[in-house]
C-alpha cells in the first residue's frame, strides 16, 4: 500500500514566500477544475499548464518549478485569473517564480530590453534626439500632405500640457507612420497632450523580467519628469 502524505507535512517554502508577497493570491483554494488551463495561451508548452504548475507549488516541488522554463512562456495576460472560480492569482505567482531566478539566468532577450530601457529610456535604445526628430518629421509630412491635419501639433516635453502619452519605441524605428492614427484622434478630439523624452518607451520589459528595482527606477524617473518638468495632470500608458 502506498504511504499517504498529509498536505500540512509538506515543506512549501516557495508557496509561503509567494503567499507572503501576494496575500490575496488565494493559492490554497485550488479546486483543480482546470478552467485556468482551458483558456491559457501557454498551456501545453514544455508539457506544462497553469493548473499543473500551481499543483507543483502546492506539493512543495520548489526546485522543479524554479528550473522550469515554462514560467517564461506565460504572457501575463491574466485569462487564468478571470476564469478561475477561486480567483487564484496565477500571474502574480509566476511573477514571483521569475523573480526567484538569478537575474543573469533569466531570458537574454527580455533582460537585454529591460537593461536597454534603464540605460536609454526605451527598450529599442533610441536616442531622445532621434525620437524627437522622427515624430516631428512624420508630423510635418502629414501637415503638408493632408489638409485636414494642417494644425497637427506634435510636441515633446511641452511644459503645461494637460496629458502625457508614452510610446512603444518599436514604432518610431520600424513603422513611424503607425503613430499617426492616434495623433489624429487626439487632434480631432482637441486633447492637449505631449510626449515625454525621459523614459518615454511605453513597453515594460522589466516587469516581464520580474526586475522590481529596474521597473521602479524607470517609473520613478518617468514620474519625476512629468511632475517637475512637464507638470501634466494626466498620464496615458499606451501599452
Ligand atoms: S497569465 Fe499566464 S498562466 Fe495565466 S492564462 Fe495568461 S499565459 Fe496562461
Ligand atoms: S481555475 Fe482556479 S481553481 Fe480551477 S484549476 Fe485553475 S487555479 Fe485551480
Amino acid at each position: 500500500m502506498t504511504d499517504s502524505i498529509a498536505l500540512d507535512e509538506l515543506t512549501c517554502e516557495l508557496k509561503n514566500q509567494v503567499a507572503s508577497r501576494v496575500p490575496d493570491a488565494n493559492l490554497d483554494l485550488c479546486l483543480t477544475c482546470g478552467a485556468c488551463t482551458g483558456g491559457c495561451p501557454a498551456s501545453g508548452q514544455y508539457d506544462m499548464d497553469p493548473r499543473k504548475f500551481l499543483r507543483m507549488l502546492l506539493l512543495g516541488m520548489d526546485e522543479e518549478i524554479v528550473k522550469n522554463p515554462w514560467a517564461w512562456v506565460c504572457t501575463m495576460c491574466g485569462r487564468c485569473v478571470t476564469a478561475c472560480p477561486m480567483k487564484i492569482n496565477i500571474p502574480k505567482f509566476i511573477f514571483n517564480v521569475r523573480a526567484a531566478w538569478p537575474r543573469e539566468k533569466r531570458p537574454k532577450g527580455i533582460r537585454g530590453s529591460c537593461d536597454q530601457h534603464i540605460r536609454s529610456g526605451n527598450a529599442m535604445g533610441v536616442p531622445k534626439e532621434d525620437f524627437v526628430f522622427t515624430i516631428e518629421d512624420v508630423a510635418e509630412e502629414i501637415k503638408e500632405e493632408q489638409p485636414d491635419f494642417k494644425g497637427l501639433n506634435i510636441t515633446a516635453d511641452r511644459p503645461g500640457a494637460h496629458m502625457v502619452l508614452n510610446q512603444n519605441s518599436r514604432e518610431p524605428v520600424t513603422e513611424p507612420d503607425e503613430m499617426s492614427p492616434l495623433w489624429k484622434v487626439l487632434h480631432l478630439t482637441g486633447v492637449d497632450w505631449t510626449y515625454p523624452t525621459v523614459m518615454w518607451g511605453g513597453e515594460n520589459y522589466c516587469m516581464f523580467l520580474a526586475d522590481d528595482e529596474g521597473w521602479r527606477y524607470i517609473m520613478e524617473e518617468f514620474a519625476h519628469h512629468i511632475e517637475h518638468n512637464i507638470k501634466a495632470k494626466v498620464v496615458v500608458n499606451t501599452e
